[in-house]
C-alpha cells in the first residue's frame, strides 16, 4: 500500500498530522464547542425558502463579492462598520487561511500564545508560514506585558490573539489587544469566534478598529449563531485588508447556497442567538459543579470549560464516551475540556462525571 511518505509531498508537510477532533455519533456531543441547540423551526423554514430560490439560479456563478451578505454582516456587527469592512469565507478557518496566505507565507512568521487554537499552527504550516509559540502567564492568562514582550522578541509578521482563547476559555482584555496592536509591526488578528458568549456589554476588539488598518477581527457563525454546518466565518477590518484577501481567495468561493442560507440566518439573528444566555448559564453551572466535585475549572468567557485536577484524562474521556458522552482531551496534562450544552446534556455530563467518583479526580 502507498503511504503518504511515498508521495512527493512538500518537505515541510512531511510527518505532520491533520486536524482530527474525533467525530462520533453519540447521544451527548460536547467536544467541538458548537451551539448544541437545534435551529428554531421557523428559521429553518425561511432558510430553506431562500436556499430553494437560490437553487433556481445555480446555473450561474454566485455573487463573487457576496455584497448582500457583507451588508447583512455589517448590520449585525454594528460599530459603524460597512460592507467594505467585511469579508466572509467558508468558516473562519478559511478566513484565517486567506489572511495567512496574504500576509504570511515562506520567510514570514506568525505568533500565537500557546496553548491556543490548534488550527493556527496547521494553517501556518499549510501556507508555509513559520509558527512561533509564545508562552502565557499562570493559569493560561495573558497580560499586556507578557504579550508585548513576545511581540518585541520575535517581531512577527502576524499575531493571532484568540479572545476568548480556545482551548482554555481565557478571556483577553481590550487592554492586551490594544497593547499588542500598538507594539506589532505586522497584522494582528483577534479571533473572536466565541465573542457572543462574553458577558453582556463586554467590549469587542471591533471598538479598536478605527485608525488601526493592521488590526483584523475574525468572527464565525459556527458557535453562538448555531450555524456550524453551513460553514460561514467572516472578518471586519480596514477595506484595504479585504483588498488583500481578494488576491488569494478562489473566485466564487462562497456558494450561492451558502450566501442564501447565511442571509436567512442573519435575518433571524435574535432567534438564532436566543439560546446564548442559557448556554452561558450552563457554563457557569459547569464551573460551579466541577469545583464542588474537586476539579479545577479555569476562567472562561466562552461556551466551554477547561478543567484541571483530572488524575487520568484519557481514562475519564474513555469512561464518559462509554456512557455516550463525548468531551475533549486536548492533550494538556491533567485537564479535559467540555462544551456547555443544553441543560439536559450538561446534566448528563455532570452526573456521569460525578458517578466516576474519586477515580476521576
Ligand atoms: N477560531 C476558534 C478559536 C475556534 O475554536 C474555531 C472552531 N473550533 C474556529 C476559529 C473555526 O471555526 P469555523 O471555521 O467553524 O468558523
Amino acid at each position: 500500500m502507498t503511504s503518504l511518505d511515498d508521495l512527493p509531498i512538500r518537505d515541510d508537510l512531511r510527518g505532520r498530522s491533520p486536524y482530527g477532533a474525533p467525530q462520533k455519533t453519540v447521544p451527548v456531543a460536547l467536544n467541538v464547542n458548537e451551539n448544541t441547540h437545534p435551529i428554531p423551526e421557523d428559521v429553518a423554514h425561511d432558510v430553506v425558502a431562500r436556499v430553494a430560490e437560490a437553487i433556481l439560479s445555480l446555473n450561474r456563478y454566485p455573487d463573487r463579492e457576496f455584497t448582500a451578505l457583507r451588508e447583512a454582516l455589517a448590520g449585525y456587527l454594528g460599530h459603524g462598520l460597512e460592507a467594505a469592512n467585511l469579508w466572509a469565507a467558508n468558516g473562519s478557518n478559511e478566513v484565517l487561511q486567506q489572511l495567512l496566505q496574504a500576509f504570511g507565507g515562506p520567510g514570514r512568521t506568525a505568533l500565537g500564545f500557546s496553548p491556543t487554537y490548534s488550527m493556527y499552527p496547521l494553517l501556518a504550516a499549510g501556507t508555509g508560514t513559520a509558527w512561533i509559540d509564545a508562552p502565557r502567564d499562570a493559569d493560561f492568562e495573558l497580560t499586556a506585558e507578557t504579550a508585548v514582550a513576545a511581540v518585541h522578541e520575535h517581531d512577527p509578521d502576524l499575531v493571532l490573539l484568540c479572545a476568548p482563547n480556545n482551548p482554555t476559555g481565557t478571556p483577553v482584555s481590550l487592554e492586551v489587544i490594544e497593547a499588542v496592536a500598538d507594539a506589532a509591526r505586522g497584522i494582528v488578528i483577534v479571533d473572536e469566534a466565541y465573542f457572543e458568549f462574553a458577558e453582556p456589554g463586554a467590549p469587542s476588539a471591533l471598538t479598536l478598529l478605527a485608525g488601526r488598518p493592521r488590526l483584523v477581527v475574525s468572527r464565525t457563525m459556527s458557535k453562538a449563531f448555531a450555524f456550524a454546518g453551513a460553514r460561514v466565518g467572516y472578518l471586519a477590518a480596514d477595506p484595504a485588508v479585504t483588498d488583500a484577501v481578494r488576491l488569494v481567495r478562489l473566485p466564487y468561493h462562497l456558494s450561492a447556497i451558502t450566501q442564501a442560507a447565511a442571509l436567512g440566518a442573519l435575518a433571524h439573528s435574535d432567534e438564532m442567538l436566543a439560546t446564548v444566555a442559557d448556554i452561558r448559564g450552563q457554563r457557569e453551572r459547569i464551573e460551579r459543579e466541577l469545583a464542588a466535585l474537586g476539579f479545577r475549572p479555569y476562567r472562561s468567557g466562552a461556551n466551554f470549560v477547561l478543567f484541571g485536577g483530572v488524575a487520568d484524562p484519557h481514562a475519564v474521556f474513555t469512561a464518559l464516551l462509554e456512557r455516550g458522552i463525548l468531551i475533549r482531551d486536548i492533550g494538556l496534562p491533567g485537564t479535559l475540556r467540555v462544551t456547555a450544552g443544553t441543560e439536559t446534556e450538561t446534566t448528563a455530563f455532570l452526573e456521569a462525571l460525578a458517578a466516576l467518583g474519586s477515580a476521576a479526580v
